[in-house]
């Protein structure tokens, strides 16, 4: 079982509004991407506020954060709630929402093993889907 930390709910409309225009969005985007998007409807929110909201928001599972090949996070809207892992393309960003039951029991055995309690994990799988491999092994 994950323990979900505390956390101070601070800034909650502003939370709400990235959280709403990043489930708007398709795909993934940057926090300057969608603080330009928020600005455009006329949102007075901050672009700190905007770096801070993803990073609850991934934080607590609900978005997907990963770097992208600039070194840049990028975000996206989680479709499932609650704890998952990811599998995630690292040429073109596809996301696939993955259950792992063994890493699950891995885990927590592991944790019990060492006498670790309110353990969590962050475990995603980078590599290249389907489409990215076969365009891959197709150029000479
Ligand atoms: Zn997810
Ligand atoms: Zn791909
Ligand atoms: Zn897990």
């Amino acid at each position: 079982m994950v323990v979900k930390r505390e956390v101070v709910k601070r800034n909650t409309w502003q939370r709400e509004a990235v959280r709403e225009a990043l489930e708007l969005t398709d795909g993934f985007i940057s926090a300057q991407a969608l603080h330009a998007t928020l600005h455009a409807t006329g949102s007075p929110i901050g672009l700190a506020t905007v770096y801070r909201a993803l990073a609850d928001l991934a934080g607590e599972g609900d978005a997907d954060s990963l770097q992208s090949p600039e070194g840049e996070s990028i975000y996206r809207a989680c479709s499932t709630t609650g704890h998952h892992h990811h599998l995630i393309c690292r040429n073109c960003g596809l996301t696939v929402e993955i259950a792992a039951d063994a890493v699950e029991t891995w885990a927590q055995s592991m944790a019990a093993e060492h006498g670790f309690t309110q353990a969590a994990h962050v475990v995603d799988v980078f590599g290249l889907c389907p489409n990215c491999s076969a365009a891959a092994s197709a150029r000479p």
